[in-house]
């Protein structure tokens, strides 16, 4: 079902503030854990003034270390949803359990899987059989065939309205970036499906200094979309605070992808 041969045309998503895929370019952004109201309305707001019409934050947070902050919960979902309809945004957060999907559903516009769940093959089914749009994240050890099977499992449910993104990969050198990021998937993934393809420079650099660059490459190697992690004070976010752009880092970053997508 996600392959062209069968789907010639591009894939669209639409939901209530953004289209995604095909000739569009959707800007989507927000911390990366949803810390409070009050915070999460900032973020709304310097994503919203960068062009994104997606607000991200994640309030079940899927951490290396159990020990570290592990997200809000449903009160944050709260927040989220919130924040987004103040600022007429659509909502992405990570779902990682298929226990969350109904209560998390009620609450988003957009599932995210994240890299870590991209083969819980029970999950994945369980938002296929939703008609919530998903943004699936490249497994860090994936290969391209791995994550287009993975997106096969929510298709198969019913559910089509899938992005991918592209998040960076492990590779024998990550000392200096968080992660690899796999720009020349792009294409082949666009090459091989007709979902849209997202770019995350955040946790590809994991360093806010190469945030903006990867993400550039992103766009100017035609991703249908960025996400991007924000915040306004790094050195105490609740997570990823090392990859985090600042609120004029982002607007900088944003002013600069949209004149590159408007020559790609
Ligand atoms: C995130 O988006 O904050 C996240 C945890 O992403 P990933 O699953 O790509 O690591
Ligand atoms: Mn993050």
């Amino acid at each position: 079902q996600g392959s062209r041969v069968f789907h010639p045309e591009d894939t669209v998503i639409e939901t209530a503030h953004s289209l995604i895929g095909g000739d569009n370019f959707t800007m989507m952004a927000g911390p990366c854990s949803v810390e409070s109201l009050a915070h999460v309305r900032k973020m709304a707001a310097v994503a919203k003034q960068g062009g994104a019409t997606v607000l991200r934050g994640g309030a079940f947070k899927p951490r290396t270390s159990p020990y570290s902050f592990q997200g809000l919960g449903e009160p944050g979902l709260k927040f989220l949803r919130q924040a987004a309809d103040e600022f007429g945004m659509d909502v992405l957060t990570e779902v990682m359990d298929e226990d969350h999907v109904e209560m998390v559903g009620k609450y988003t516009d957009i599932f995210q899987i994240g890299a870590r769940n991209m083969q819980n093959f029970s999950l994945l089914k369980a938002v296929g059989k939703t008609n919530i749009p998903v943004m699936l994240k490249r497994g860090m050890s994936a290969t391209v065939d791995d994550i287009l099977n993975a997106a096969e499992y929510i298709a198969a449910g019913g559910n089509e309205q899938i992005m991918i993104a592209e998040r960076g990969i492990r590779t024998f050198d990550n000392k200096y970036t968080r992660n690899t990021l796999d720009v020349g998937s792009v294409p082949v993934l666009q090459k091989l499906s007709h979902y849209p393809v997202i770019v995350d420079p955040s946790h590809a650099a994991g360093h806010t200094e190469f945030v903006t660059r990867e993400a550039l490459a992103g766009v100017a190697i035609g991703a249908s979309g960025l996400v991007v992690e924000i915040h306004d004070d790094p050195a105490h976010a609740f997570s990823d605070g090392a990859q985090a752009l600042k609120p004029d880092e982002f607007q900088a970053m944003a002013d600069k992808a949209f004149a590159i997508r408007s020559l790609v």
